[in-house]
């Protein structure tokens, strides 16, 4: 999970003077300057966070969401937030809210563009036949690993199903029948019909949609028998928004030439057609960011939900006291790129400190107590400290008063009865600063029959409060 196991001191490990402009500056923005220069889309930036609702969102969906919703306000463009739920089996009314409440949380807003691949169903089936008409697409009746293996290797050319030849009447009878739920799951698919030698095995005759008969889908319910697959849903969903930019992470790139074909084979309304652009996807050390899995960390109660502090989920980390600029921060840090890498995960705490610096009043509390008894300090005086919320270099006001009594908790691991070379916290006959109060010093260390250390009989310093002690050094403040 995650956790910075070598805890490295990130701050060192981050430039923190990237300059905005630096950052800012990737191959997408360039592309998208060239466009407009070229009036390609007539000026327009409409970019899409397409989620699937299987799940929550994690840091690696924030990075798409910065980026996406990032390019369309530089650009005063758009950004549609739409729901990739065209598979019945795991979607869920639960993550749809989920997702739009952790985008908006993360500082975005669709405003009216928000949109449900579900409801394109029709308009999807249309497109189906469409491609039939042109003897583009067939039904296919081999089974899933006959399909697989008439499609051939890399270094073997694919061979064509018996079914590929189907009339054109046949086909649309079919697909027609599968729709209307006459056929079983897996019975026939509806199938591209492209090229089954072609060196990128994603054009050999891809599916376009197979029979889901009896599941129910969250928005759907039992409308449909018949669900298209990834690669037709979406580029059809983005030329139907009129995106123009669709951007995706890099396991797509062999996608794109599918992608591509689709959109030039059917009747589109938008011309030039959206066009995909991949980028490399946020990787980020020790951390797991499968759906799948994190699916099985809430499923098997390893976890207490999606938002436990230890979920690598935005709403886990918004648990866990991250800010939503802390983390397009760290978006912005780790810019966008080609190649795939990984991100250390101390790159993510640095975000997170340095945001949480300027912004989170800093309280102590003594975790593991020992008591020590200031011997000298009056029985019943009761003094008020002051311990501002902010460091001095931050420029932030604000303070709170605590209590000093003759009887104070400090830290067990603030004290050492046989210090270390080098130990600046409290020992037997050493003085230390008791933060935003005085100086004291060990005189005896009080013990239980088991040589436990249970208390500490000290002395204060009174003429030390904010100030130095005359003509000695002072090494710690606990
Ligand atoms: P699945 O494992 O279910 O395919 P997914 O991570 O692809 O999950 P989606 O809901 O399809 O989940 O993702 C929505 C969008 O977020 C996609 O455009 C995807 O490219 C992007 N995305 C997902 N993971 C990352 C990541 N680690 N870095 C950047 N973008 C990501
Ligand atoms: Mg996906």
């Amino acid at each position: 999970m995650s956790e910075n196991k070598k805890n490295t001191n990130s701050v060192d490990a981050v430039d923190a003077n990237t300059t905005e402009e630096a950052a800012r500056s990737n191959f997408i923005r360039t592309m998208i300057d060239e466009d407009l220069e070229s009036n390609k889309y007539g000026g327009r930036v409409v970019t899409r966070f397409p989620p699937e609702p299987n799940g929550y969102l994690h840091i690696g969906h924030s990075k798409s969401i910065c980026l996406n919703f990032g390019l369309a306000e530089s650009y005063n463009g758009v950004c549609h937030l739409r729901f990739d739920d065209t598979n019945p089996a795991s979607e869920d009314m639960e993550y749809v809210e989920s997702i739009k409440r952790d985008v908006k949380w993360l500082g975005f807003d669709w405003g009216d563009k928000l949109f449900f691949a579900s409801d394109y169903f029709e308009r999807l089936y249309e497109f189906a036949v469409e491609l039939i008409k042109k003897d583009l697409a067939y039904v296919d009746s081999l089974n899933e690993e006959e399909i697989r293996e008439y499609r051939g290797t890399v270094k073997e050319d694919g061979k064509p199903s018996p079914y590929r030849t189907r009339s054109l009447e046949e086909n649309l009878d079919l697909f027609e029948r599968m729709k209307k739920g006459e056929f079983e799951d897996g019975d026939h698919v509806l199938r591209a019909k492209i090229d089954l030698s072609s060196p990128n095995m994603k054009m050999r005759d891809p599916l376009l949609y197979r029979i889901r008969k009896n599941d129910e889908h969250y928005r759907r319910g039992h409308d449909w028998c018949i669900y298209p697959m990834y690669d037709f849903a979406h580029c059809l969903s983005d030329a139907m928004e009129g995106i123009t930019h669709s951007l995706c992470t890099l396991e797509f790139e062999n996608n794109r030439e599918l992608y591509d074909w689709i959109l030039a084979n059917v009747e589109l309304e938008v011309n030039p057609p959206p066009e995909q652009t991949e980028f490399a996807r946020l990787k980020l050390s020790y951390t797991v960011m499968s759906k799948r899995k994190l699916l099985r960390l809430v499923k098997e109660n390893h976890v207490s939900g999606w938002d436990d502090p230890r979920m690598p989920t935005v709403a886990g980390m918004r648990r866990r006291g991250y800010s939503p600029e802390a983390i397009r921060d760290l978006a912005e840090r780790v810019g966008v790129a080609k190649a795939n890498s990984v991100v250390d995960f101390g790159m993510l705490e640095f975000s997170v400190r340095n945001d949480l610096n300027f912004t989170a009043p800093r309280v102590l509390c003594v975790m593991d107590p020992i008591k020590v008894v200031l011997e000298n300090y009056p029985e019943d005086k009761v003094e008020e400290l002051e311990a501002p919320y902010y460091p001095e270099e931050i420029p932030k006001e604000g303070s709170r008063m605590i209590p000093l009594t003759r009887e104070v908790y400090i830290e067990r691991s603030d004290f050492e009865e046989n210090p270390p070379k080098g130990f600046r916290r409290l020992s037997p006959g050493n003085e230390v600063r008791l933060r935003y109060g005085y100086v004291i010093k060990c005189d005896e260390v009080i013990k239980d029959d088991d040589g436990n250390v249970v208390e500490l009989r000290c002395s204060y310093d009174p003429d030390t409060l904010g100030k130095a002690p005359e003509g000695r050094k002072v090494k710690g403040a606990i």
